[in-house]
């Protein structure tokens, strides 16, 4: 369908016989922000692994945007082609200010994205004032990123993935290590990011998660257990037994 953005069919992986993903098929909508939660091993990981060509699965498709099939790309053409990641850690450049690292981000040159690629046509510094005000760091501009807070620092790396104008982003577990004023205040953030972007969220927080307030995908054994609303989905006796039950 033309609004899909993202579709995962019947997608496998083994890792020597033991099936991290097993039949998982996923859909996301341009410009809809998703919840990936589920227990740990869940495949969470190997889903986004899968998705960036970092690992090939062993059956099924990924198409994005309509009919490209990313299982026929490598890592960095699936980077190119706009699909962004931010893992867990934040990988910022602490020798560099706040508004450096987005200006390279801006120019392709972190990740050894020519410039080729650079997509946005607004001017550098308007650009970067943009994302300074989207990951609330306007104030600290000039800062060394080393002096940031863990949280901020989060929010930095998402805004240096902001700076790549991607189609998709997808963040691993973001408010790790977070205390609770900045994973209220990273909850705002993706929302929005979201009005304007497709996302999906690995995470554990659950509170965070409701905080979201986006449908939510519960992946147990490689597969996707339930699907919904948070609501929906924490209800669902399946996921008690697996997951929050626990
Ligand atoms: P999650 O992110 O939900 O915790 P993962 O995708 O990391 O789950 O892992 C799913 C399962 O696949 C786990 O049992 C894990 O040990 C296994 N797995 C993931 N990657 C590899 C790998 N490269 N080699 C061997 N086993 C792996």
């Amino acid at each position: 369908r033309k609004d899909t953005l993202l579709y995962l069919d019947g997608v496998s992986r083994s890792f020597d016989g033991f099936k991290a993903i097993n039949e998982l098929s996923f859909v996301l909508m341009k410009g809809e922000m998703r919840a990936i939660i589920g227990p740990n091993g869940a495949g969470k990981t190997t889903m986004m692994d899968i998705i960036t060509g970092k690992t090939r699965p062993d059956k099924g498709d990924v198409f994005f945007m309509g009919d490209v099939d990313l299982t026929k790309h490598d890592e960095p053409t699936i980077a190119q082609m706009g699909i962004g990641r931010k893992f867990q850690k934040p990988t910022v450049f602490e020798t560099q200010t706040v508004a450096d690292n987005l200006l390279l981000s801006l120019k392709g040159e972190r990740r050894g994205i020519p410039a080729l690629f650079y997509r946005s046509n607004k001017p550098d510094r308007q650009r970067i004032d943009e994302i300074l005000e989207v990951i609330r760091l306007e104030r600290r501009r000039n800062e060394l990123a080393a002096f940031l807070s863990h949280g901020q620092k989060q929010w930095l790396e998402i805004g240096m993935l902001l700076a790549q104008d991607p189609k998709l982003l997808l963040v691993d577990e973001p408010v790790a290590g977070m205390t609770d004023a900045e994973t209220e205040e990273t909850a705002r953030l993706l929302r929005d990011i979201a009005v304007d972007h497709s996302v999906v969220v690995v995470e554990h927080d659950m509170g965070f998660v409701r905080d979201l307030g986006v449908k939510v995908t519960c992946l147990h054994e490689g597969h996707v257990l339930s699907e919904g609303s948070l609501d929906h989905v924490s209800a669902d006796p399946q996921v008690i037994e697996v997951y929050l039950g626990r």
